[in-house]
């Protein structure tokens, strides 16, 4: 009865597949937390969810199923909860944490989508996909633009498109309009569904522009030598490209590797109203520049 619309489209048989499927999702801002809720109506067996960020008021404008009371709790907290309410058919993991190469074998489910805001999360996740052949579907939206991938064994993978520009991206805050997340996790769900289905699925980069409605399909060919799905080479996998500290450009937080006493850390914090997450061997601090999250780091949390 729940999914009667769907299975006039998809097939009784196909909806009981995808009640079987696991799909795991990286950031829950607004491109994941709307394909999680997408994904949990439309019935999969279980949802894997990570994100190391708390709810803001800015994010409200296009986070659809976060509300005002949610502001300043833990994405991956409220989410679990909204979702179960929608659905209690599934089952909801939710990691309230930071995705690294010593956590990634979490998000181990046949299919990942990539919802995250930053290049080295999207490297990290190629290499682990191409190494487990588990598909992932990148996505980004910015402004009134747009991209959507699916990154499936044997095609072209992230590395084989992006390479070229690791280092270059910018921390300026750009704008963006709920409609074109809201547009890009729609299609990016429509695309999971195809996957976890074994249908045929989009095999061009997708480009869409919501100023003008400019829908471009991009035929992106495999990297004959790229040294992720050609040579194998897993370097952020391995841990040897991740750096000590990390610039996440849409909330200015740095996150900072070391190690530490969890406990302590965190009832010294606890007395302090500070800007800091602690995770383990690892803490988000929101400052406005490196040094003053380094200063805060060596202050509160020890070198
Ligand atoms: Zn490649």
């Amino acid at each position: 009865m729940r999914y009667m619309r769907q299975e006039k489209l998809i097939g009784k048989k196909n909806q009981e597949l995808l009640s079987k499927k696991t799909v795991s999702i990286i950031g829950l801002g607004a491109l994941g937390s709307v394909s999680a809720e997408l994904l949990a109506r439309a019935g999969i067996k279980k949802l894997v969810l990570i994100d190391r960020d708390n709810i803001e008021l800015h994010n409200l404008q296009r986070q659809s199923l976060y509300i005002e009371e949610d502001v300043g709790k833990s994405k991956a907290v409220v989410i679990k909860e909204k979702l179960n309410k929608i659905n209690k058919d599934i089952e909801i993991v939710s990691y309230f944490d930071n995705l690294d190469n010593e956590n990634i074998n979490l998000i181990k489910s046949d299919l990942i989508l990539d919802c995250t805001d930053n290049l080295e999360s999207r490297f990290l996740i190629n290499e682990f996909s191409i190494k487990n052949k588990i598909p992932f579907i990148y996505a980004s939206a910015i402004g009134t633009e747009g991209y959507l991938f699916n990154i499936v064994q044997n095609n072209a993978c992230f590395n084989c498109i992006f390479k070229e520009i690791q280092g270059l991206e910018t921390c300026e805050t750009f704008g963006v309009l709920n409609s074109t997340t809201h547009l890009i996790s729609s299609l990016q769900v429509n695309e999971a569904i195809k996957i976890l289905l074994n249908q045929e699925y989009e095999k061009n980069l997708l480009y869409f522009n919501l100023k003008n409605n400019e829908l471009i399909k991009i035929r992106i060919n495999k990297s004959k030598d790229c040294s992720v799905c050609s040579k194998k080479i897993f370097g952020y996998l391995e841990g040897k490209k991740s750096k000590e500290i990390v610039k996440f450009c849409g909330s200015s937080s740095y996150l900072i590797k070391g190690k530490f006493d969890f406990d302590k850390v965190s009832n010294r914090l606890k007395k302090e109203n500070l800007p800091i997450t602690l995770f383990k061997n690892k803490v988000l601090i929101k400052a406005k520049d490196e040094k003053e999250a380094k200063s805060l780091f060596s202050k509160y949390i020890g070198d």
